[in-house]
């Protein structure tokens, strides 16, 4: 299937092509040229490992035996061959993407983007080694470290700001074991590590750095290969609510995305194209509401201060896989060239009108702050029994805003994108005053105070080894890196 870049059609890839470059050379995202057609309703009779199977082969189509390594991503990785379960929580279902082996909603991409990788490499005759280098804020470095650990023909290297993560996050990325993994902490914030991976991409020649044989690629949610896993959990939680009774075959379904890059929710709108009938989707930010004022205005304008909440997995302020939903829309990548060359220059963009319109056609957007979330945490647990993180209740304050605004009541499914005990100060500060500032402390305690389960991943962290202790002076990223 032909792929080509969001700002030209010149760049062209098959889809194994596509994720093993991870960008097109001119900076733009791949999209396929044409999306594949679904039988939608086969799609809803099989069973979540079969079902991912069909719409990843059918996305990605160049590469081989997708059973196969769907079920060789998967098996024995999640806590329930569902994979990502829905509960029925007060108004709303909640979609459960968290029971991968780190609790977060990026397990069920980066289980699966090795496995895609490697096939990929296969099919494509390469011989060098990859070589994964991802800057993280906490979540994506510990999900990516889990996926790729002894995968063979694959190194990859995770970079963190030093103390930048919280604890729990740290004690999960330092305990990582495997044979092919590095963790290294960098003296300064997210950005930039961020920044020092980037420049070692631009240092690189021909995709090698100098003096490496290694290809470079990226596990970040610019690649193909992390998108397309994601579409499957909308068809789960579709059947799901033809399975309870609350739908019938063809109504629609709204969907409510705690969104920080835009790759989930994108997901969520190519299952849409590919026929599943979702009604409208509601991109849901915290305080960094740099998407709402988008959706709602056409402009968007990334020159404002970043603002560090209590979901930091959403605090963004440039969202790449945004620029898929211009090209979706318009189908035009003159347009998006210029939108994006716009940004990089001037820190801002305004689409067509038309443009504008399609989006909101599709699109609902709102935020919700830190105190908002924080009521929504107390008022979900007391209300409804149901015990949510803080991006989960981020999400879950603005389907109750979207609901009072537009007085929609077709059924909505609310993404939950991290188990609660992967937050647990602020979790527990939502529901009662802080004793302790110790983090393992406070999952015991939200453990006693609400009986539900710590995810086994999470347990017994702060007695591992630690295995990964190095912290370096960002100008030293790229000997770090070709020391490995
Ligand atoms: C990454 C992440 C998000 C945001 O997802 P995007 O695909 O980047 O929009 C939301 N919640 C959690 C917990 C995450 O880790």
């Amino acid at each position: 299937m032909r792929y080509h870049s969001t700002r030209s059609q010149i760049h062209q890839a098959d889809s194994a092509q596509a994720v093993l470059s991870g960008l097109a050379p001119d900076g733009g995202l791949f999209v396929p040229a044409q999306l594949p057609t679904m039988d939608v309703d086969a799609c809803l009779k099989e069973n979540t490992m079969d079902m991912a199977a069909r719409i990843i082969g059918a996305m990605l189509p160049d590469i081989p035996n997708m059973p196969m390594l769907v079920k060789q991503a998967y098996t024995g990785k999640f806590a329930t061959e569902e994979l990502t379960p829905t509960v029925q929580a007060g108004p709303f279902r909640v979609l459960e993407l968290f029971h991968g082996p780190t609790s977060a909603f990026k397990d069920v991409a980066l289980c699966m983007l090795p496995q895609l990788l490697t096939a990929a490499r296969k099919e494509k005759g390469m011989v060098d080694p990859i070589l994964i280098l991802t800057a993280t804020s906490g979540d994506t470095g510990k999900a990516a470290l889990a996926g790729f650990q002894d995968v063979e023909g694959v190194n990859i290297c995770v970079f963190y700001p030093h103390g930048g993560v919280s604890r729990v996050q740290r004690a999960q990325m330092v305990t990582q074991e495997g044979n092919n993994v590095a963790v290294c902490a960098v003296e300064g914030n997210f950005d930039d590590a961020q920044t020092g991976v980037k420049n070692l991409f631009a240092q690189a020649v021909g995709g090698t750095l100098p003096g490496s044989n290694k290809q470079l690629s990226t596990a970040n949610s610019i690649n193909i290969g992390r998108l397309a896993p994601q579409i499957t959990y909308y068809f789960k939680a579709y059947k799901d609510l033809l399975d309870a009774g609350t739908i019938t075959m063809g109504d629609k379904v709204n969907f409510c995305v705690p969104t920080g890059n835009f790759g989930d929710i994108l997901a969520g709108y190519i299952a849409k194209k590919l026929g599943l009938p979702v009604g409208m989707l509601i991109c849901a930010s915290n305080a960094n509401n740099v998407l709402t004022d988008f959706i709602r205005t056409g402009t968007y304008d990334r020159q404002r201060p970043l603002h560090k909440t209590i979901s930091p997995s959403m605090d963004i302020l440039v969202s790449s896989n945004l620029e898929r939903l211009l090209y979706f829309m318009s189908q035009d990548t003159d347009l998006v060239a210029g939108l994006m060359n716009s940004l990089n220059t001037s820190g801002s963009y305004t689409v067509p009108e038309d443009m504008k319109s399609a989006i909101n056609a599709e699109f609902w957007g709102g935020y919700c702050d830190d105190a908002g979330a924080r009521k929504a945490i107390a008022k979900v647990w007391e209300q409804y029994g149901y015990l949510c993180d803080t991006h989960t209740a981020t999400a879950w304050a603005v389907a109750e805003d979207y609901v009072a605004q537009t007085g929609d009541n077709a059924p909505m499914v609310v993404l939950s994108t991290a188990s609660p005990y992967k937050f647990p100060a602020a979790v527990l500060s939502s529901l009662e005053d802080l004793t302790t500032d110790d983090e393992f402390a406070m999952m015991d305690r939200l453990l006693e105070k609400t009986g539900v389960a710590i995810p086994k991943n999470l347990c017994g962290l702060q007695e591992k080894k630690e295995l990964h202790t190095d912290v370096i002076p960002k100008d030293q990223m790229l000997s770090y890196v070709t020391k490995i």
